[in-house]
């Protein structure tokens, strides 16, 4: 059977999740206070409804409980936010995914019992961030506070070397996890495996190694 997705809160961030779900086949609920809002999503989502999502006899009527994952996207609205993950914990849905104005919010959130805590805005800064101080790092994801994993593209200066004539784990204490080449994605790479210009390495590690092996091996300046 198809997992059932609720989606509350149609702004960009509701919206946008809204349509990659429905886009992957999904049954998605889209559900807003705005009609104009439910309306932009009638013919996107299997059902969209004008709902306030503070009012418990709403949440009860929508059946929500037997949603599979609910995502709270309520943006500027922090009590209602809150107010609507409280109902859903009380509830008893397995995974609510909601998202985070800011870290009180967040701390909140998680306090009340959401099972999924997204911070997009501050997120994507971090990842950018990294994207623009070095052209080399294609993406980031922070795995705690310490670890990460992070996909590099290799320039000439690792053009035609293995992983043993690199040495990473034993100098660097990062792991290949995959290289992608074109559209080949070769995973857990043997280590006699050969880099090319323009692969993509995907990388595990702490943040201090991988910053190391990104300066000694990836800071290409062409
Ligand atoms: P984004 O950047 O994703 O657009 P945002 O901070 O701009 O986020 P908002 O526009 O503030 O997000 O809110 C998202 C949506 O949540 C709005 O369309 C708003 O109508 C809806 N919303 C707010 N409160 C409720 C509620 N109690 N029940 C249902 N929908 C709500």
């Amino acid at each position: 059977m198809k997992k059932q997705f609720a989606v509350i809160g149609l702004g960009r961030f509701g919206g946008s999740i809204c349509q990659s779900l429905s886009e992957q086949g999904m049954e998605v609920l889209a559900i807003d206070l705005n009609e104009d809002k439910v309306n932009e999503f009638a013919n996107i989502a299997t059902h969209a409804v004008v709902a306030d999502t503070t009012e418990e006899n709403t949440l009860k009527s929508l059946g929500i409980r037997n949603f599979d994952h609910v995502i709270v996207a309520i943006g500027d609205n922090i009590q209602s936010s809150i107010l609507t993950t409280l109902m859903l914990v009380e509830a008893g849905v397995k995974h609510i995914t909601v998202k985070a104005q800011n870290d009180y919010h967040e701390k909140v959130l998680n306090k009340i019992g959401a099972h999924k805590v997204v911070h997009p805005e501050r997120d994507m800064g971090i990842r950018i961030a990294h994207n623009i101080v070095s052209k080399n790092v294609l993406d980031y994801l922070e795995l705690s506070d310490e670890y990460s994993i992070v996909e590099l593209m290799a320039g000439q200066s690792v053009h035609g070397k293995s992983l043993i004539d690199l040495n990473i784990r034993a100098k660097y204490g990062c792991n290949i996890m995959a290289i992608k080449r074109d559209e080949e994605i070769n995973v857990s790479p043997d280590a006699t495996q050969d880099l090319r210009k323009g692969d993509i390495i995907i990388v595990i590690g702490a943040d201090e190694d991988i910053n190391r092996m990104e300066e000694d091996l990836f800071d290409d300046e062409d």
